[in-house]
């Protein structure tokens, strides 16, 4: 491995003209020390910084990249598409084809409107269900992240979460009033959250799946409850499916517990790479999106013609047969490598896996929330982190993040990188003591 000399220039460098070096928190390492290598291309399953360091990149631009970096049909087709110019702000029927995908994809789905971050997709939806119901009040789960619009940056896991900042200044007091902020997993505190504003309350947002607090499934009959909850008072079920869309078994959390949410959010992997969101749901909400309905949202380059042909080219090649089920063996066999490391080592810690997602929690205790995660020993965390970067592997940095696989990992680099993962981890082990 090279040092990171010329990634600690430009670093430097960045932080004097882009605040803290980084257009996105988490990247700059500031929960894990130290600087981050830039870099200089992606390709396959690896990163490529410019000091020619390699990389085994477990985090993927954060989620998208299930088919790894430059798939060479995404590529081709994004040559091809670039050509034809890169932004019309009139319909396509590219657009059309991508609806359709992502309907035929993800069950109980009826209308889809595309936007250009996951941000603007819960904003948008939950704009939607105060429109539907009448009703001022959402409730969210603690350590789950919806983007960063005023409403929802409450108590909003890992960024947040790693800044120790749990509340932003900057958000005016009144966008937040509104926003209940509850324990995952904990039903009895919906329960009573309805009990006591059962007639305000107009949706509960979810990620079914939690991925921004690290890995953290939902209890079994958890979402059951928010669905039974929800219908029982007229509130609207949200899934955030931002993250988790397109990684779990099935390729939505809709499909894979078997629940029939009101409104949906996705993003990453529906953007192939490319900056998509999307929000959708039964057509009787939708509905009321402008120019359908009263409800405004709107977009300078949403449905781009570059985003949307990475996204419908990913998704396609995504669905043919096998592919799924490839990356979510490869993830199972990373996730077993990683726990047979640390019983090997009487470790009393556990990865955990669904999809093509996998975590793993430097907690002797179960995690189930936010306060059960935080339990986490992240100064071990960021010490194996930085052995493992040492050794070529990148995964995110942040004991507060969830791993991601792709199509392009290889076995070779599932067993390149458990080799590293117990170097790394012995390392880190040696350092605490
Ligand atoms: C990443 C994420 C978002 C925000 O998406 P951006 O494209 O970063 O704005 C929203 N919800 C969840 C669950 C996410 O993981």
């Amino acid at each position: 491995m090279n040092d990171r000399v010329r990634s600690a220039e430009l670093f430097a460098a960045s932080r004097e003209v882009i605040p803290g070096g980084v257009n996105s928190p988490v990247r700059s390492f500031r929960s894990v020390g130290g600087t981050p290598p830039f870099i200089a291309r992606g390709e396959g399953a690896y990163l490529y910084d410019v000091d020619g360091n390699r990389y085994i990149d477990y985090f993927l631009s954060w989620g998208p990249l299930v088919l790894g970096h430059a798939h060479p049909e995404v590529v081709e087709a994004l040559r091809e598409a670039v050509l034809r110019g890169t932004s019309y702000g009139a319909p396509t029927e590219l657009e059309l084809e991508l609806a359709r995908e992502v309907i035929d994809f993800y069950p109980g789905l009826e209308m889809i409107r595309m936007v250009n971050s996951g941000t603007e997709a819960t904003m948008s939806a939950l704009r939607v269900a105060r429109a539907a119901t009448g009703r001022p009040k959402v409730v969210k789960f603690i350590g789950n992240y919806h983007g960063h619009h005023d409403s929802l940056l409450v108590r909003a896991g890992s960024g947040a979460m790693d800044m120790g900042v749990p509340d932003s200044p900057g958000v005016a007091p009144g966008a937040a009033r509104d926003t209940l902020s509850l324990p995952y997993n904990d039903l009895d505190a919906v329960r009573e959250a309805f009990r006591q504003h059962g007639d305000q309350i107009a949706a509960v947002i979810v990620e079914p799946v939690a991925g921004n607090m690290g890995l953290v499934l939902p209890r079994p009959g958890f979402l059951e409850g928010l669905r039974s909850i929800t219908r029982e008072h007229g509130a609207l079920l949200v899934f955030d499916e931002v993250l988790c869309g397109f990684r779990l078994p099935g390729g939505s959390a809709a499909a894979h517990f078997g629940i029939d949410p009101d409104l949906v959010t996705l993003g990453k992997v529906i953007g192939g790479g490319l900056p998509v969101g999307a929000y959708g749901g039964k057509r009787r909400y939708m509905e009321l999106v402008a120019p359908a309905g009263p409800v405004y949202q709107a977009g300078t380059l949403s449905g781009n013609p570059l985003a949307m042909t990475a996204g419908l080219t990913q998704l396609r090649i995504l669905r043919r047969p096998g592919v799924m089920a490839e990356i979510e063996r490869k993830t199972a066999r990373l996730v077993e490598g990683l726990n047979a490391l640390l019983s090997r080592r009487g470790l009393p810690y556990r990865a955990q896996g669904i999809g093509s997602l996998w975590g793993l929690f430097f907690s002797a205790e179960p995690v189930y929330d936010y306060e059960s995660a935080l339990k986490s020993d992240t100064r071990l965390f960021a010490r194996f982190f930085h052995a493992l970067l040492r050794r070529g592997v990148y995964i995110a940095p942040s004991q507060f993040e969830s791993g991601f696989m792709s199509l392009a990992h290889t076995d070779a680099d599932l067993d390149a990188t458990l080799e590293a993962a117990g170097d790394a981890l012995d390392e880190a082990l040696a350092m605490v003591q």
